[in-house]
């Protein structure tokens, strides 16, 4: 099975790649940040490691030509994805708006479009965006994020039916917080903006779940991996939380 996560050096890209490698996958990841896919898997021959931006074109492009001289992908794995500003609309400048929009759902249409050709002559494959909570409910002072995570869930339906005729499989996982490096900044970000204590926020996203829980981001890996598998060959255009049944979403 030929695999390609993008931001796999580290976070939920990171546990994703990890997992689909102790499969025996050949993986492949991508990531802008070259200091860690220096370090992320060194000891791992399953995995290989380019420095690229999923947000722009050429280097998509570059990154596939190389991918396919080894044959189509079996799975797409589009994880990358930034926070984006926190705030008021009004306050939001408009390069950042457009560079959340390009880094979460753009990019998921760029490599959806270097995956597929491939995938259509062989008449089988599995594309798994990662959405987010913040794609199936509102998002208060993150507007342009949810925007994004909306948007993939629009592009996976359709998708999903567009590409279904050929044996190719669409779905999105929408993760509840994660522990990790990412929401300790969104906390900080939230607590900046809303003026209160990051423990308080913290512990008001965790009474937003009905499990009350936070989310490992193997969870989402262990998701991942059942859709890529033939035990979920029927299983497309879905949209699959992974987040303690999230009831609502920020303030
Ligand atoms: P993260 O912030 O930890 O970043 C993971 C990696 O993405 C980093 O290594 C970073 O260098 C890379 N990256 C950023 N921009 C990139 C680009 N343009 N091209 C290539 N790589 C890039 O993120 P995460 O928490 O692991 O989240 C992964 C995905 O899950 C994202 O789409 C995110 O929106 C989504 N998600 C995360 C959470 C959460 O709580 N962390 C919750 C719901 C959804």
């Amino acid at each position: 099975m030929r695999v390609l996560v993008t931001a796999g050096a580290s976070g939920i890209g990171h546990a994703i790649a990890a997992a689909f490698s102790a499969e025996g996958a050949e993986v492949w990841i991508c990531d802008i940040d070259q200091a860690a896919l220096d370090t992320a898997f060194t000891d791992d021959a399953n995995v290989t490691a380019r420095r690229t931006d999923v947000s722009d074109v050429n280097q998509v492009a570059a990154l596939f030509e190389e991918i396919h001289r080894g044959g189509a992908l079996d799975v797409l794995v589009n994880n990358a994805g930034i926070g984006g500003p926190t705030g008021p609309i009004e306050t939001m400048e408009p390069v950042d708006w457009q560079r959340t929009l390009q880094v979460n759902l753009f990019s998921d249409f760029l490599c959806c479009r270097e995956a597929l050709p491939g995938m259509k002559a062989r008449g089988a494959g599995s594309i798994i965006n990662i959405s987010s909570t913040a794609g199936i409910m509102g998002y208060p002072l993150r507007s342009p994020y949810a925007a994004a995570k909306w948007g993939v869930v629009g592009l996976t339906k359709s998708l999903a039916m567009e590409v279904g005729p050929s044996g190719i499989r669409v779905n999105a996982i929408c993760p509840g917080p994660i522990l990790g490096d990412r929401m300790e900044r969104v906390l900080a970000q939230e607590s900046a903006a809303r003026g209160r204590p990051t423990a308080e926020i913290k512990d008001e996203y965790t009474r937003q779940t009905s499990l009350r829980s936070w989310i490992d981001g193997s969870e989402i890996a262990d998701m991942a991996v059942f859709l890529a598998s033939e035990k979920a060959r029927h299983i497309s255009g879905q949209i699959i939380g992974v987040d303690g049944n999230t009831e609502t979403l920020g303030m």
